[in-house]
């Protein structure tokens, strides 16, 4: 690494990167390549001799461009958002240039010990209890993804259970959680052995705004211990995927200590707006949660990836992931003195990305973060008074946070054509480049998807999206009513 080199292609990059940010608004947010598109225009093998940046760079306008939907154009409002900032950005840039693997703490004993730090401060932020702080038994970690999260603490609960049932009654565990709950859920149980048969997904409907019954839960636990299955892990939702539904967690928390189960919060999008006072109480009954995980990649300006767990028993996630060989021994792991986070998490390798949380944390303060995620929740209200405003569109679920799920009513109120509709009013608008949703199905009803996240969205945007929206469903409804 010549570190003049260094500083020259660096600034050339960040250059680059920056005039992306200027012109972000001139591409279709949703890329419109064809599949296979890039293997046409690249070579088949890697070039024998070293090409310039420049050339790569040329490359990367020309052809890898077109290929991207642009996850952070104002225009973007599908799935849920994934925050690049400014603050976001230089950690990761830091981390990639410190490069350190920090699998143990002699690894670099920073990258540890500011996890642990940068961990307590949000677990502070979010009010959580002093149970998931580093300086009692448990404590934060931040995984890679809500996915890599779930599946740890499942591990952590599955051996607890197995230790003390026995170790050939894998069989009989049962994992709960509604049909709403995150598909990184059923993955989850398919790695960790759960066996399918054993895994309740419980149906919600419209009668609880998509949130797990706990009567449900509870007369499902019963016939399942009548058969003599074993309860042992519990998954509510802050903020569902498909509609931002919240899971009542002081209830279910009661359901999951009555029955001696782990009880584990996704709150992966939701958990950030619990920064703000007023939102904090969509997390009341975290108090009673073995484990909590939100993604600061979502919607923290905290840039892909980052996804913080806590943990209120850590020895339970050591004793499903530690090893111990010869090669990695050290005084200070051997003297039981320090955090080794290689046994909270799947890899061995990991990245140093509390920096980049540190940064945004530092680079904007508590105070900006929250104005932040108010901006967004209110540009979300006023894009809900706009659909209700028009009596040819209906909001389907009460909006929560800043997602707004709503649909084109048929002209003549026929499911299956209704939902034809909302499908072709999707694809219409997506084509048009100009913004980018996405869908959800709730009770057989095809439901379009507008998520506020992006930070560079402002009111305009939100208003123009409408525009579109508008627009496509008048030139729809034209050719419904001709046929
Ligand atoms: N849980 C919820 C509620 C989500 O909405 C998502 C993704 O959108 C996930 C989990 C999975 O997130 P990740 O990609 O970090 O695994």
């Amino acid at each position: 690494m010549d570190s003049e080199q260094l500083r020259e292609n660096a600034h050339r990059m960040v250059d680059f990167i920056a005039d992306y940010y200027k012109s972000i608004e001139s591409f279709p947010v949703l890329s419109q390549v064809e599949p296979g598109y890039l293997h046409k225009l690249l070579p088949d093998a890697a070039p024998d001799r070293p090409e310039s940046l420049q050339q790569v760079l040329e490359d990367v306008q020309a052809k890898i461009l077109p290929g991207m939907t642009h996850w952070q154009s104002p225009n973007y409002f599908a799935y849920y958002p994934s925050n690049s900032s400014i603050a976001g950005f230089m950690g990761e840039m830091l981390s990639a240039g410190l490069n350190i693997v920090g699998f143990s703490w002699i690894t670099s004993p920073a990258a540890t010990e500011l996890e642990m730090i940068v961990l307590d401060w949000l677990a502070k932020l979010l009010n959580l209890p002093d149970d998931f702080l580093s300086t009692g038994p448990g404590g934060g970690v931040i995984q890679g993804t809500a996915s890599e999260a779930v599946l740890v603490v499942l591990l952590a609960a599955r051996d607890k259970f197995l230790s003390r049932i026995g170790k050939s009654s894998l069989d009989k565990l049962v994992v709960y959680s509604s049909d709403q709950t995150h598909s990184s859920m059923q993955k989850a149980c398919q790695i960790a052995g759960i066996y399918p048969e054993n895994c309740r997904a419980l149906k919600t409907d419209a009668s609880t705004n998509y949130a797990l019954s706990p009567d449900l839960l509870n007369e499902v636990i019963s016939q399942d211990i009548s058969t003599g299955l074993v309860p042992f892990f519990l998954c509510a939702t802050v903020g569902t995927t498909s509609s931002t539904a919240v899971d009542p967690l002081p209830t279910l928390a009661t359901v999951a200590k009555r029955n001696g189960m782990w009880f584990h919060i996704d709150a992966a999008y939701a958990g950030s707006a619990c920064i703000c006072p007023e939102y904090r109480p969509y997390i009341d009954g975290v108090e009673d949660a073995d484990s909590f995980n939100m993604n600061a990649h979502k919607w923290f300006l905290t840039n892909f990836d980052c996804s913080p767990l806590w943990i209120k028993d850590r020895n339970a996630l050591i004793q499903a992931l530690s090893t111990n060989p010869e090669y990695l021994k050290n005084k200070a792991s051997q003297a039981n003195m320090v955090v080794d986070y290689r046994d909270w998490q799947i890899p061995l390798g990991r990245r140093f990305r509390s920096l980049k949380l540190w940064m945004v944390l530092r680079l904007y303060g508590v105070q900006n973060l929250q104005q932040y995620i108010r901006n967004h929740i209110e540009l979300a209200r006023q894009f809900e008074g706009l659909v209700s405003n028009d009596p040819r569109f209906e909001v389907v679920t009460p909006r929560v946070f800043s997602l707004v799920c709503f649909r084109l009513l048929s002209p003549d109120n026929d499911g299956d054509k209704g939902n034809k509709l909302n499908r072709d009013l999707l694809d219409a608008v997506n084509s048009t480049g100009k913004i980018f949703i996405s869908h959800t199905v709730l009770s057989g009803m095809y439901i379009l998807r507008f998520v506020v996240g992006a930070p560079l969205t402002e009111e305009r945007h939100v208003h123009e999206a409408w525009k579109v929206l508008q627009d496509e469903a008048s030139k729809l409804l034209a050719t419904v009513q001709n046929n």
